[in-house]
């Protein structure tokens, strides 16, 4: 087990520091484990201790040290964000009383209500929550793989591989094509892939503007689309190309050659983006919380499995009806997942879910655009309530009071994730 121990014992001193009443001082408190520490995972992870006031004992476990985030990584590929600032590390969450274990869960024993560590041992649990994030279907392009991801980069999951599909992009010869090839329903970020083309057009402008961006969807439509559409001609006239699903089928990509073939025809790309389908990240396989689509049912009230009620499942990996893959979901759905987690632990009181989503996504300088709904729990599924949309007439003055309402949301989300 690879405790970081300045963490860990910071982490333990908060939580002593918080616990007021003596009689639960040296008593066994009972244990919440969550696996990711993600935009679903480390809200919970916070929130349980928060609002428990250290009456339960809660332990993060999570490999990586810096968690660079998904969302506002295509900005640092358009050129608006550094990755620095997309960075975040557990010292806070530490300190505010979670034990953070920088390791792999590599499996669960939910007999023994156990889970397993790469690094050997076994962390035990009360309640766990289960929240990583997703993993990719390598082989659902062919030619695709692991090792092809080097080439092709899918840039999915944030940190190396941005930087790598970034560097790949600006190193393209003066008019030289870039390739994107989208996931299929559903994935992560509905939106992203298409506010990741309005990105590269932004970088392509100011630096190879007589380059062109060819996507091949596998879907006939997608999220934004018309007000991405109308972007891509307003801001980046000739030089985007999305080719609709219905019509065309990309066959095999090349990581080798830099080919992609499209209906028996292969192009060749200066810089290509593949981004595989996915399915919930590896461990929640492990454990038998998936079904056959891949991703984990849940109980859309409290968010519990529904394979193993002292389980919840957050966040992408999860079937969350109505609610779209994004951080802003995970983060929401997090919270009522620690409120029933809180419940059923200490017997305090769980309020009825409630479940908000908002995904902006930048087209160029000062042009953002928004969707967004709010959900509730029924029987079957997280369904929606009501929503809205950027209409395609908006004002210079809206799109800007858009964009600035995105860097508000990031500052308050990540500091509700991290601490
Ligand atoms: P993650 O945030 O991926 O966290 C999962 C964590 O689990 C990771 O830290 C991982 O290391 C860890 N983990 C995995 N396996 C294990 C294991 N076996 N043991 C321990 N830990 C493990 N969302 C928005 O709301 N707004 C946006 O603008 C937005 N833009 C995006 C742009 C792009 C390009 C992409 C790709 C995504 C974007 N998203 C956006 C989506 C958002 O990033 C994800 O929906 C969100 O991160 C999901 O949170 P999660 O907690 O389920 O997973």
């Amino acid at each position: 087990m690879k405790l970081n121990r300045r963490e860990t014992l910071g982490g333990a001193l908060a939580a002593s520091a918080v616990l007021s009443a003596p009689a639960a001082i040296g008593a066994a408190r009972p244990k919440a484990v969550v696996i990711g520490g993600g935009a679903g995972g480390g809200t919970a992870a916070r929130y349980i201790a928060k609002d428990s006031k250290g009456e339960i004992d809660v332990t993060l476990i999570e490999p990586s040290r810096t968690y660079y985030t998904c969302f506002f990584s295509n900005l640092y590929i358009g050129g608006f964000r550094t990755l620095d600032s997309i960075a975040h590390s557990y010292g806070t969450i530490a300190r505010q009383g979670v034990n953070v274990v920088h390791d792999w869960a590599t499996g669960v024993d939910r007999d023994a209500k156990t889970v397993a560590l790469a690094g050997g041992g076994n962390v035990p649990y009360d309640r766990l929550v289960v929240a990583p994030g997703i993993d990719f279907r390598w082989d659902s392009i062919p030619g695709y793989s692991l090792a092809g991801q080097h080439a092709m980069p899918h840039a999915w999951k944030a940190g190396s591989q941005t930087e790598l599909l970034k560097a790949q992009i600006e190193s393209m010869p003066e008019g030289g094509l870039f390739v994107m090839v989208p996931p299929p329903n559903p994935y992560r970020c509905p939106p992203g892939p298409y506010e990741r083309v309005s990105m590269v057009a932004h970088l392509l402008k100011e630096k190879n503007p007589s380059a062109k961006i060819m996507v091949f969807d596998p879907k006939a439509k997608f999220s934004k689309q018309t007000l991405f559409e109308n972007g891509w001609a307003a801001h980046y006239p000739d030089m985007v190309e999305w080719i609709d699903g219905e019509f065309s089928t990309v066959e095999e990509v090349r990581p080798e050659t830099m080919e992609v073939v499209v209906d028996g025809e292969p192009v060749k790309a200066d810089a290509a983006n593949v981004i595989p389908a996915q399915k919930a990240g590896l461990v929640a396989e492990a454990a038998g919380l998936t079904d056959d689509s891949g991703f984990c049912p849940i109980v859309p009230a409290t968010m519990q499995s529904r394979m193993d009620e002292n389980i919840h499942v957050l966040g992408d990996a999860t079937i969350a009806g109505d609610m779209p893959k994004s951080a802003y979901s995970a983060n929401s759905q997090a919270k009522v997942a620690a409120m029933s987690v809180r419940a059923s632990l200490t017997g305090s009181k769980a309020f009825p879910a409630r479940f908000a989503n908002t995904c902006w996504s930048l087209i160029a300088t000062d042009d953002g655009v928004k969707v967004g709904a709010r959900y509730e729990a029924t029987e079957d599924k997280i369904a929606k309530t009501e929503g809205f949309i950027s209409q395609t007439d908006e004002d210079a003055a809206t799109r800007k009071a858009t964009y600035d309402e995105s860097l508000g949301w990031y500052e308050g989300i990540t500091a509700d994730i991290f601490g």
